[in-house]
């Protein structure tokens, strides 16, 4: 039976056969020979995202890294530190089913992008209409970073209205110009790119540092700072502005390679923070 007909009789899409004409549950060959059944790609908001009140939020989970045995490397420039860090071994994310779940659909992106893209238009399509009057936001790369404007360039002109965000260490992402209007980007500092952090601000965008724990000191490298804690709409945030977060979990906190950094250490850092502030400048 042909894939498209197999998607007519409701039944399982084969992976790399071609695409059906309407995207139904993909089975993805997993590295323990089992297949695993994908029927959809974005998950409902994080805890992070659910913050974001008057906006619906939707996230796409892959693996970071290489670690997916995918053929691919979502996270071109991860360094040690983050990597020790990272909010892929945080929470929910560390559950061994929700690891699963993202190396299948990270391994489905690298073996047939073109059915990972008719999934990924599918499901945006059906959060889009179930959003109905709320704005819809979607962070494509929760725990990756992979540069979508480049991958799958006519998706976001085919969803104008919905604010897609990310963070990236990609600093070409961040100044291109090929960036689609609707796509923010934040730039991540890492231990070892900080001239890259500068060059972005410099550029009037946003930059994140992970400090160790709040308050967050009210200005970093002369910059202010912003609580990028309270929710995952950084594209309401002025700039160009430090976005400041707490590290997470055991890795973050034991962290010794510079990701994380002390909340004084930068010798500009007096006085600390005050949300009520920062709430107020992005009022
Ligand atoms: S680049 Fe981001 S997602 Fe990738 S390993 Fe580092 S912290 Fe994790």
């Amino acid at each position: 039976m042909s894939a498209a007909k197999a998607a007519a009789a409701g039944q399982l899409a084969l992976f790399g056969e071609a695409m059906p004409p309407r995207p139904g549950p993909v089975a993805v060959p997993m590295p323990d020979g089992q297949p695993y059944i994908i029927r959809r790609l974005l998950s409902a908001a994080n805890h992070k995202q659910a913050k974001g009140v008057g906006y619906r939020s939707v996230g796409l989970i892959l693996t970071p890294r290489a670690t997916a045995r995918a053929g691919i490397t979502t996270c071109r420039f991860a360094t040690p530190g983050c990597a020790a860090s990272c909010f892929a071994d945080y929470d929910r994310l560390a559950w061994p089913q929700v690891k699963r779940a993202a190396v299948a659909r990270t391994r489905l992106l690298a073996r047939d992008p073109a059915a990972f893209r008719a999934l990924l238009h599918a499901d945006l399509a059906r959060e889009l209409a179930q959003a109905a009057a709320t704005p819809l936001v979607a962070r494509l790369n929760v725990v990756s970073d992979v540069a979508w404007e480049r991958e799958f360039p006519g998706l976001f002109a085919d969803f104008p209205s919905v604010r897609f965000m990310d963070y990236t260490k990609d600093i070409s992402r961040v100044l291109g110009p090929q960036r689609p209007a609707n796509y923010h980007l934040t730039f991540s500092r890492s231990e070892s790119n900080e001239a890259d952090c500068l060059r972005a601000l410099r550029a009037g965008f946003n930059v994140t540092v992970v400090f160790r724990r709040p308050p967050f000191p009210a200005t970093f490298w002369g910059y202010p700072v912003v609580d990028g804690d309270r929710d995952d709409l950084p594209f309401l945030d002025p700039a160009p502005y430090v976005v400041g977060l707490k590290a997470k979990g055991v890795g973050g906190r034991r962290e010794a390679t510079g990701f994380v950094l002390m909340p004084d250490q930068d010798r500009a850092a007096r006085p600390r923070c005050d949300p009520s502030t920062a709430r107020a400048v992005r009022a």
